[in-house]
């Protein structure tokens, strides 16, 4: 049996959350907020069975502990914090059981409404970037493989209305966009309680790509974005997608921007000398295996660009990527 959690806001609000196993190792926090008017689903889960199954079993679970009617077909609205797969994915699954509106951020609203052409622009891009990090192309295509796990299944679904910062929503919540971890990310806060979706978590720092794979992604934004909500007064507790709740929103702000922090100062460090991508990311997180390999690479990625945009870095073979159509840059510290 699932157990969920309530939590009541300032005004009263109820918020409920249980989680679902999205994939292997990866568990999702599922959010209903209940403003005695209207009943908002945030974030679905991955769409694979068993988080399909978990997501029926929470709403059980929630009736049976809180002892509140629900069902996921009593669900008013469905807001999606953020276009990565493990919190849309279980949209064509939700749809057979409501046919409640679905708001996303602009910046995402394709990924679930044109998610197949999406997904090749996406592929092509994250080719090119492993082509110029210095990947073999027999480690790219693996690499590829992994990639596109996960991204074939789901089915596009239109998007009934967006999600912008400062305009009205349901259920008195505020919006507000936090680029960076995702192009379209946002938190969503109701009354004293911020749910921080992706872009805070309590144990991890939120993953990070670069902007040359996804337009609005990167560590610039993410880190003005950290900014923005350490300046949102009153947050009495902060609701993760993932892991568990946190009661001190803005000292963990401070610890995840140290820890950038920490991590671009390593990158100058190796960068002493001229490094591929692929060299730097295999020297920050060691020798990782399937996705975590792509994950490390686009982390670095982020590091890397960060400092490459404002001249902390520079090339260090220009005449060969001058040369080259599809040259491996060696980045040296500037
Ligand atoms: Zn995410
Ligand atoms: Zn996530």
């Amino acid at each position: 049996m699932k157990t969920a959690q309530k939590f009541t806001t300032s005004a009263g609000r109820e918020i409920y959350t249980f989680p679902v196993q999205s994939f292997p190792g990866l568990v999702n926090n599922i959010y209903i907020i209940n403003d005695g008017d209207q009943l908002i689903l945030v974030d679905c889960g991955s769409g694979f069975a068993q988080a399909n199954d978990e997501l029926v079993e929470g709403f059980t679970a929630v009736a049976e502990q809180f002892h509140i009617p629900i069902s996921l077909s009593d669900i008013d609205r469905i807001l999606i914090t953020h276009g990565h797969i493990d919190h849309f994915g279980g949209l064509p699954f939700v749809r057979q059981f409501t046919d409640a509106p679905i708001g996303v951020h602009i910046l995402d609203r394709r990924v679930l409404s044109n998610h197949e052409e999406r997904a090749i622009f996406a592929a092509l891009r994250v080719g090119l970037f492993l082509e110029g990090a210095g990947v073999s192309p027999k480690k790219r295509q693996e690499l590829m493989q992994v990639y596109l796990f996960g991204k074939q299944y789901y089915q596009s679904l239109p998007v009934q209305f967006l999600l912008e910062e400062g305009q009205p929503t349901v259920g008195g919540i505020q919006v507000y966009h936090v680029p960076g971890h995702c192009p379209g990310q946002v938190c969503l806060q109701v009354d004293d309680v911020l749910l921080t979706a992706d872009h805070i978590l309590s144990r991890i720092t939120p993953h990070q790509a670069p902007e040359s794979i996804t337009n609005n992604m990167g560590l610039g934004h993410y880190l003005a974005s950290l900014d923005k909500i350490a300046g949102v007064a009153g947050i009495r507790l902060a609701l993760g997608g993932h892991e568990e709740p946190m009661e001190d929103v803005y000292g963990r702000i401070q610890v995840i921007k140290q820890a950038h922090d920490d991590r671009l100062n390593k990158v100058l460090e190796i960068c002493q000398s001229p490094q591929s991508l692929a060299d730097i990311s295999k020297r920050l997180f060691g020798s990782v295996k399937s996705y975590h390999v792509l994950l490390a690479l686009e982390e670095t990625g982020a590091h890397v660009e960060y400092l490459y945009q404002r001249g902390e870095l520079v090339a260090a073979n220009l005449a060969e990527i001058e040369q080259s159509g599809h040259p491996v840059v060696q980045f040296v510290k500037g």
